[in-house]
């Protein structure tokens, strides 16, 4: 699985990262092969969180008018402003 096909994966089931890059799924069936990849892209997981990547944001509906280019990548302007790092 590439981090592209992963971060498909969290977005398609609604699946939150939490600022140590660790899977918060209650109750969510979550195949293995995800968890893997979440094990496997840990530290660029990592990275995007701490940068506010709009793939890692954990309330894509709510902050998507946040949502700016910088830099070559979308950042979540609302987890940005809130501190929120999932
Ligand atoms: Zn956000």
């Amino acid at each position: 699985m590439t981090l592209d096909q992963l971060l498909r994966a969290i977005r398609a089931s609604s699946l939150i990262l939490l600022s140590n890059a660790r899977l918060w799924a209650p109750n969510t069936h979550v195949p293995l092969e995800t968890r893997r990849a979440i094990c496997a892209y840990r530290r660029e997981l990592l990275r995007m969180i701490a940068a506010h990547h709009w793939d890692v944001c954990p309330t894509r509906d709510a902050h998507r008018k946040e949502v700016y280019y910088c830099n070559g990548e979308w950042i979540c302007g609302a987890c940005e402003r809130l501190g929120i790092v999932a």
